[in-house]
C-alpha cells in the first residue's frame, strides 16, 4: 500500500511520515504543506555511495542533481553526506554557496549558461564545467582566461541511448538539444578542441540518458558506448580521459506497481561493464560520478493538501478538489505523471472509491490524478500525494497569485519547517 519505507499508518488510522502524524502536520503548518523525510533522503545518500565503495573500490562521487530540490537546508544535508551537487542555474549554485558548500564537488551544467553564470561558477572554483556545445567551450576558455583561472571541463556526449522510453533504443541519430553527437564526429572534434584551449583543463565525459528509467540495460549501453569511445579518443588523439560521469535518471516508485532496480544494481552491472571494456580496450578505470536526482528526494516527499469540495458528475467521474494543484504539483498537467493518493486521515481504511484529484487554479487540466483509487473521501479530509519529493517544490510556480507552500522536514518524529510558506507580501516582494 505504501510507496516508502518512511511511510506508515498509526493507531488512529493516519498515515504517518518518519514517525510524525500527517493529520496532526497538516493541523500545525497547514495545507497544502510538502513534507520530507530526512531519514529516507539521507538512507539513499548512503545507499548510493555504499554502491560505490561496494563494486568501484570507493572510486567515485554522487552528485545530488540538485534541481530536483534544491534549498540551503537540502544542500547542508547533502554536504554532511559527503555528496557531490549537481547544479544548471546561477541560483542552484548561489544555493549551494550560501551554505559553504565545497566547490570542488559541484559540476555545473545546462545548455545555454549565461557569461555572468559561467563567470559566477569560475569565481567560486567549480569542480566542473559540463560543457554542451562548441560556443560554450569558446566563452569558458576566453573568460577563464581573463579570470587567470584553468576551469575543468567534461564534456556531455549523446551516446545514441533513448531511454525516456519505457523499452530503451539506440538510434543513430537522437534529436536532442543536449550535448556533443557521437555520430557526427561532433563529440570528437570537441575533444581536440577542448583539449587545444590553454585556459581549459579536459578531464572527463558526460552522458545522461533519461528520467524514471527502470531498466539497467541502457546504463550499461551507455557505459560500454562511453568506454569504447574513450578508448577512440585515446587512439586517434593521444588524449586521457580521466573522468566519466554516468548521470542519473534512476527510476523511483510513485504507484505500488512500479518496480525500480535497488540503486546497488545499477552501480554492480555499470562497474562490471566499465572494468571489463578497461580489460578489454587496455584503458585506466576512470574515476566515476553518478548524477541522481529524482531517487534522492523523491519517495521521501509528500504533499498534504485539505479537501474543499466534492462534485459527483453521474456516470462521468467525482471531481475531488483540492487547497493546491498545479502550483505546488505541475507534473500532472505537464506530462500526466502517475501518484498515489491516500485519504491521509483514514489511511487505515481500504481504497475503494475512484475519485479524480483537481487542484484550485482557473485550468480545467489543473488535475493532480484522474480516476485515482482512494479511501472513502469527504470534505475537510486530509489527502496525501505521495513521491512528490522531486520536482514539485522546484517547479512551483505562482500561478493565480498563489503563495508557495512550506517544505517541512521530518525525522524520528520531530519537524521542522525548511522552507516557510509564502505571504501574500512575498507576492509584492518584486512589484514596483
Ligand atoms: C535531470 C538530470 C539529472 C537527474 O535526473 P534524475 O532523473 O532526477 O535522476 C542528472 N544529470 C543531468 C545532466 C540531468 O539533466
Amino acid at each position: 500500500m505504501f510507496v516508502a519505507d518512511c511511510l506508515n499508518v498509526n493507531e488512529k488510522g493516519h498515515l504517518t511520515i518518519s514517525g510524525c502524524d500527517t493529520v496532526a502536520l497538516a493541523k500545525e503548518y497547514g495545507t497544502p504543506v510538502y513534507v520530507m523525510s530526512e531519514d529516507e533522503i539521507r538512507k539513499t545518500c548512503r545507499m548510493y555511495r555504499d554502491s560505490i565503495t561496494e563494486y568501484y573500490h570507493g572510486r567515485g562521487l554522487v552528485c545530488y542533481a540538485s534541481k530536483a530540490f534544491c534549498c540551503k537546508e537540502m544542500c547542508r544535508i547533502m554536504k554532511e553526506e559527503g555528496m557531490g551537487l549537481d547544479v544548471v542555474s546561477g541560483g542552484e549554485l548561489y544555493t549551494a554557496m550560501q551554505v559553504q558548500f565545497p566547490p570542488e564537488k559541484i559540476q555545473f551544467h545546462g545548455n545555454n549558461k549565461t557569461e555572468a553564470e559561467i563567470k559566477m561558477a569560475l569565481n567560486y572554483n567549480v569542480g566542473h564545467f559540463v560543457v554542451d556545445n562548441i560556443s560554450e567551450l569558446e566563452t569558458i576558455d576566453r573568460l577563464a582566461g581573463e579570470a587567470g583561472k584553468i576551469a575543468n571541463v567534461s564534456l556531455r556526449i549523446k551516446p545514441g541511448i533513448d531511454a525516456h522510453t519505457h523499452q530503451f533504443i539506440m538510434t543513430g541519430q537522437i534529436d536532442s538539444k543536449f550535448g556533443f553527437a557521437l555520430e557526427t564526429g561532433e563529440a570528437l572534434e570537441a575533444v581536440k578542441a577542448a583539449s587545444s584551449y590553454a585556459h581549459i583543463r579536459l578531464r572527463g565525459l558526460h552522458n545522461h540518458i533519461g528520467s524514471q528509467i527502470f531498466d539497467v540495460d541502457p546504463f550499461v549501453a551507455a557505459a560500454e558506448v562511453m568506454m569504447d569511445f574513450i578508448a577512440q579518443i585515446k587512439q586517434e588523439t593521444g588524449i586521457v580521459i580521466e573522468d566519466l560521469n554516468l548521470g542519473g535518471g534512476f527510476g523511483i516508485k510513485y504507484l505500488e506497481s512500479d518496480q525500480p532496480v535497488p540503486y546497488g544494481d545499477y552501480m554492480k552491472a555499470v562497474s562490471a561493464a566499465i572494468f571489463q571494456k578497461c580489460d578489454a580496450l587496455g584503458l585506466d578505470v576512470p574515476y566515476i560520478y553518478m548524477e541522481p536526482g529524482r531517487s534522492i528526494v523523491g519517495e521521501a516527499g509528500i504533499t498534504l493538501y485539505t479537501v474543499g469540495s466534492i462534485k459527483h458528475i453521474p456516470n462521468i467521474r467525482t471531481y475531488v478538489s483540492v487547497d493546491g494543484g498545479m502550483c505546488d504539483n505541475p507534473r500532472y498537467i505537464l506530462y500526466q505523471a502517475d501518484y498515489t493518493v491516500l485519504v491521509a486521515n483514514k489511511a487505515d481504511q481500504e481504497r475503494d472509491t475512484k475519485i479524480t484529484v483537481a487542484g484550485k487554479c482557473c485550468e480545467s487540466g489543473d488535475l493532480i490524478q484522474e480516476h485515482t483509487l482512494v479511501q472513502d473521501v469527504e470534505v475537510g479530509d486530509i489527502l496525501a500525494v505521495l513521491s512528490t519529493g522531486a520536482y514539485n517544490y522546484s517547479m512551483a510556480s505562482h500561478y493565480n497569485r498563489t503563495p508557495k507552500a512550506p517544505v517541512v522536514m521530518v525525522k524520528d518524529g520531530k519537524a521542522r519547517v525548511i522552507i516557510r510558506g509564502e505571504t501574500f507580501e512575498d507576492l509584492l516582494r518584486c512589484d514596483v
